[in-house]
């Protein structure tokens, strides 16, 4: 079993986090709880970050919240140096309410509504990243009756396409996000960008998609985006300062996942960014990245009390556990795959197949399929590790079943960072008209 971060067996065979017995923070906060190890946040950041320094280049390394959203991961972050990416008012607000410099946010997304730009305007966040015409035109609008000018970099689509192990060079990318390279639409949006009078064209970005253990995608989309770039730079006379490569790092979920260190993508990228740009006049622009969730995935653990199982002689034996696809939602959206270890008995010995499933009302609601465990019974806790990432901002109320509780661990402490949800949260937003309200009296 692969311990990530400050994970440890303590003495009496518990899974101890950041210092942390894990059966001492079942007894205080409860099951299911995510707990998130902070030391191994912020060495994330600092891998990325000393990375960057050795490479002699400017950077911004900004970590894409939608991974995991909260005010206290915003204050981490922020300490450790980083920027942020937003791509919601909500995400906009956390970040606020956060006290996050609003000159190190940026905003991603490719429906951002009049509001969102209005409130992102108004915070004088640092940079736009312009999704398409239409945000184009409209933010420049919005801008000038605001008398401002903001930064903004044009999300482009490289024609590169990279899904963990391989990549994909396609010549027109089918896809929802950015301006195209390949067909002139890029190019016709760094011309409208660089005339319009209320946005100022830092440069340009990519993201080629999640979860990659290779550098090839990166560095390709990283010759592409730096090979347009010097091309309008010479015809056009538009200079960058930025090129921004997005995020999509992998991670360790599973023992068989090799991911790469932070350095090896940080060198191939830069490397690809300076080759591109030797011997052209002008300063080398500044390459921005965005990881989500290397920072934050490997750093999570979500803990369970196992309940009830189910066993079909010759089939399969479930056992089931007190959360399920509303804490985690990404095996049944993805096929995502987990591992798992008894938290209260780590050093038994795996005897028995079994999987994992939740409490939810859907046969899909599977956590692990096939994983040998020490003969789990109910009242034993079980721990998945590597679910710091999409996990929490996916999570759901489905069967009004209430979200967990967040705490962060380090050396020996631990603090709530999201309080679990209570019944009152549950029914906050319910309304009953009145007519409908004579039936509800019974219970007040
Ligand atoms: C999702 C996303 C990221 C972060 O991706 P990870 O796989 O979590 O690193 C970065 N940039 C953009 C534009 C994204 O959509």
């Amino acid at each position: 079993m692969y311990l990530h971060g400050s994970s440890t067996i303590n003495e009496q065979g518990h899974l101890q986090i950041g210092g942390c017995d894990t059966l001492e923070l079942k007894e205080q906060y409860g099951t299911p709880l995510y707990i998130m190890d902070e030391q191994l946040i912020r060495q994330r950041c600092r891998e990325y970050m000393d990375a960057f320094r050795a490479t002699g280049m400017q950077f911004q390394v900004a970590y894409a919240s939608k991974a995991f959203c909260t005010m206290a991961i915003c204050r981490i972050v922020e300490e450790e140096g980083l920027s942020l990416d937003v791509v919601s008012e909500g995400e906009l607000y956390t970040a606020l309410e956060a006290g996050f410099p609003a000159a190190r946010i940026h905003f991603h997304g490719n429906n951002k509504t009049p509001d969102e730009l209005e409130m992102a305007l108004d915070a004088q966040i640092g940079c736009f990243v312009v999704d398409n015409f239409i945000e184009l035109q409209m933010l420049n609008a919005i801008a000038a009756e605001k008398g401002l000018k903001p930064a903004i970099l044009l999300r482009v689509t490289p024609g590169v396409e990279a899904h963990t192990h391989e990549f994909i060079s396609t010549g027109q990318e089918d896809s929802k996000f950015g301006f195209d390279i390949g067909n002139g639409s890029a190019e016709e949006a760094v011309k409208q960008a660089h005339q319009l009078p209320h946005v100022e064209l830092l440069g340009l970005h990519s993201h080629i998609g999640s979860q990659i253990f290779e550098v090839d995608g990166f560095e390709v989309a990283a010759q592409r985006v730096a090979d347009f770039a010097r091309q309008l730079q010479q015809e056009a006379g538009v200079s960058f300062k930025v090129i921004n490569l997005g995020g999509g790092f992998g991670i360790r979920y599973i023992e068989e996942d090799t991911p790469l260190a932070a350095h090896t993508y940080v060198e191939a990228i830069a490397n690809a960014v300076k080759q591109q740009f030797a011997g052209l006049e002008g300063e080398l622009p500044q390459i921005w990245i965005e990881p989500g969730r290397s920072i934050v995935g490997d750093a999570g653990t979500t803990l369970y009390t196992i309940g009830t199982s189910k066993d079909i002689p010759g089939v399969r034996k479930y056992v089931s556990v007190d959360g399920g696809m509303t804490d985690n939602p990404r095996p049944a959206l993805y096929d995502a795959k987990y591992e798992a270890l008894l938290a209260n008995r780590v050093n038994d010995e795996p005897s028995e197949l079994v999987s994992i499933a939740g409490k939810c009302c859907e046969s899909g609601d599977m956590l692990i399929w096939d994983i040998e465990l020490a003969e789990p019974v109910a009242g034993d806790l079980l721990a998945v590790p590597c679910t710091g990432a999409y996990n929490y901002s996916m999570a759901s109320n489905y069967n009004r079943i209430r979200r967990p509780a967040v705490v962060l661990v380090n050396d020996g402490q631990s603090d709530l960072i999201v309080e679990r949800e209570s019944f009152e949260d549950i029914t906050r937003k319910d309304v009953v008209p009145a007519r409908l309200r004579a039936s509800v009296t019974s219970r007040s």
